[in-house]
């Protein structure tokens, strides 16, 4: 590729990125893609680490250093002791149990002063620094070395505009009930809400002072990066920047970074199985046939909810990878899975017990379809590899990713589900039963005229997503302006860059 920040006559200096992932896989996966892309465009990157996690992509890190890419990964001590984090508790999807999630958000801001101590002492200073909106601590530090910071949002733009909508129009504040439908203002169509459905960031009683300082952190950032493309959410990109006021460079879907299987099996974590070993699996299926379920990274299903998944997934009689996770691995569950269920399913079924390589996974002709509680990344990677989806959200952002994917893409069935899992128990009649899950598979899977349709739109939308992060496409451009921007705006230390390569 060539080096775009070379060849715009601005400089031939390469800018240096400091990003700084939230420690959530969600958050932290699509970060590395963006520091390797940056990186392969010309520019040099510190991404701000810690031990554990690091360790956690070690495949990658060895990838980068063995390809000679400028990626520095800066390992910062996490005060997990002084925190009251059990040891090696670095990450979300880490912690034992859901207690511990407010402990490990006050915990993070205490990187700001090893970060503001490592930042100080580079020479020559960083150009630009790119941090996850729910790093807000983040700000002084920029602010005191005087570079210029973006805010890497996570969720989709049509998300994050929805709550900008909510917060200027005053619904937050006027709609007392959670569960009253509301139709979001200034949108190209109808798009009808709940409060419950789309909360803001850090909604929950106790965490205002958080809330209050991530929308400061954002209004005061000289611009947005999101993982999303033009062609997907071109109308929301255009009014989020006018309600927003911000700049923003779309450079998604950044999953499609990843070319190759090595690089797509070593994404977030070591998978508990070989990928080659799952691919085997799946050549042995038809085209199109296999379903595969998967919930991200921080949900935890209860036991009762695993099950019913289970029966479903038997229910209908299609071949399916079922992911369940280390820490949803309850005696329960473990009993019902081996007392019957696992050689009732094994020939057309494969359960993954832990982390899988989904990516590798969704890339593989024989995927039909994706059952998804619709995090981003998951969305992201879906579209990417034209998988449509059955769609079922659990809260934060998912309820809206979940009406961009079915009422404005067309690309996924609803599984049914209208309020997140907290409000949920084993009797509401809310909640996602076996038959639900039989009747969206057979609806996804349907080989008639609208499961047809559908996957048409997703094909073509898979096409679109390619066509972005190509040569010439918007995404892959907006890398290139980023690092321009950052050429423009951040230090010129060319002084001292000449006498440090030299
Ligand atoms: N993921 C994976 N293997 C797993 C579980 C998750 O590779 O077994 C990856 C998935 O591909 C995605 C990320 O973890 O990139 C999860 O992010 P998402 O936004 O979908 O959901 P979250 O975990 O934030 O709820």
């Amino acid at each position: 590729m060539t080096n775009q920040a070379s060849t715009n006559g601005l400089s031939s200096r390469k800018p240096h990125f400091i990003l700084v992932p939230l420690i959530a896989q969600g958050h932290m996966i699509p970060m590395v893609d963006l520091a390797r892309l940056l990186a392969e465009q010309g520019a040099r990157v510190s991404l701000i680490t810690t031990p554990v996690n690091a360790a956690r992509i070690k495949a990658i890190v060895d990838r980068v250093k063995e390809s000679g890419l400028p990626i520095h990964f800066v390992e910062l001590q996490f005060p997990c002791a002084e925190a009251g984090l059990p040891d090696g508790c670095e990450n979300v999807d880490l912690l034992p149990s859901n207690d511990y999630f407010r402990t490990i958000f006050d915990a993070i801001p205490r990187l700001r002063e090893p970060l503001a101590r490592y930042l100080r002492a580079q020479r020559p200073r960083p150009t630009c620094m790119i941090a996850d909106m729910c790093n807000p601590w983040t700000a002084d530090v920029a602010r005191e070395l005087g570079m210029p910071r973006l805010i890497f949002h996570g969720p989709s733009c049509f998300f994050i505009l929805g709550v900008h909508l909510m917060e200027q129009h005053g619904i937050y504040d006027r709609i007392t009930d959670d569960f009253e439908p509301v139709l979001l203002p200034e949108l190209p169509q109808p798009v009808e809400v709940t409060k419950a459905q789309l909360p803001g960031f850090f909604w929950s009683k106790g965490w205002e002072k958080l809330r209050s300082e991530a929308l400061e952190a954002e209004s005061t950032a000289d611009g947005v990066v999101m993982n999303t493309f033009d062609d997907m959410e071109h109308s929301y990109i255009e009014l989020y920047k006018k309600v927003a006021g911000k700049e923003v460079w779309t450079i998604g879907p950044l999953c499609l970074y990843n070319k190759d299987l090595d690089n797509k099996a070593a994404r977030g974590n070591k998978p508990v199985i070989d990928h080659h070993r799952v691919l085997c699996w799946l050549d042995s299926r038809k085209p199109k046939s296999v379903l595969y379920a998967s919930f991200g990274s921080l949900l935890r299903m209860r036991p009762w909810e695993l099950i019913e998944v289970g029966y479903g997934l038997e229910a209908s009689n299609q071949p399916f990878i079922w992911v369940i996770k280390d820490v949803e691995r309850t005696s329960e569950v473990d009993k019902w899975l081996s007392e019957g269920f696992e050689e009732r399913v094994s020939t057309r079924g494969l359960v993954i017990k832990g982390w899988a390589p989904q990516v590798v996974i969704l890339s593989h002709p024989a995927i039909g379809g994706f059952m998804t509680h619709c995090g981003w990344n998951s969305v992201m990677e879906a579209v990417s590899a034209g998988v449509p989806m059955i769609t079922w959200p659990c809260f934060s952002d998912q309820f809206v990713n979940e009406k961009l994917v079915v009422d404005v893409l067309g690309v996924g069935v609803a599984i049914g589900v209208k309020v997140p899992f907290y409000y949920i128990n084993e009797d509401s009649p809310s909640a996602a039963k076996r038959n639900d899950i039989g009747k969206a598979v057979s609806r996804l899977m349907d080989e008639g005229e609208e499961g047809e349709e559908r996957r048409k739109r997703a094909r073509k939308l898979a096409e679109k997503a390619v066509s972005a992060m190509e040569g010439g496409g918007s995404s892959l451009e907006n890398i290139a302006c980023l690092i321009q921007y950052a050429l423009k705006h951040g230090h010129d230390d060319s002084d001292q860059e000449e006498e440090h390569s030299a």
